[in-house]
């Protein structure tokens, strides 16, 4: 995973809706998408539309926690119109290179629709 700028950075590029993407909800601060290869019948991603690599830096923001917020709600707002809550769903966030995260710009995975194992791989 090499660092991006938000100029080259794949979901700042989605936000700013220079590169296409299935865009299912939006709030100013928020927006979620399909992911492209999905690991589940129901696999969102939410993104924050201020840039930060990871978890770790979004939240040195000084507006973090609200962004934050919002971004859990917009999740919270899918999984209500998905009727997600009843069966389960999970919500992912890898960071780093043993933690999995292939897009060096904060999102959280929200995945459905099928029995989940653990621990993940
Ligand atoms: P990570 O591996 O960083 O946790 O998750 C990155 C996710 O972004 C992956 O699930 C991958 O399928 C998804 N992804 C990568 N490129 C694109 C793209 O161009 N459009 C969309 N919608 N999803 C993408």
């Amino acid at each position: 995973m090499t660092e991006s700028t938000t100029e080259t950075c794949l979901f700042c590029r989605i936000v700013r809706g220079e590169i296409p993407a299935g865009r299912l909800r939006e709030s100013p601060d928020s927006l979620a998408i399909a992911d492209i290869s999905p690991q589940a019948p129901h696999h969102c991603l939410l993104i924050p539309k201020r840039h930060a690599t990871d978890i770790g830096e979004f939240m040195k923001g000084p507006r973090a926690a609200e962004e934050m917020a919002d971004l859990l709600a917009v999740g919270l707002g899918l999984v209500a119109e998905k009727g997600l809550s009843e069966r389960g769903y999970r919500l992912v966030v890898n960071t780093g290179r043993e933690g999995g995260q292939t897009v060096p710009h904060l999102h959280i995975h929200l995945l459905a629709g099928r029995e989940m194992g653990w621990p993940p791989g």
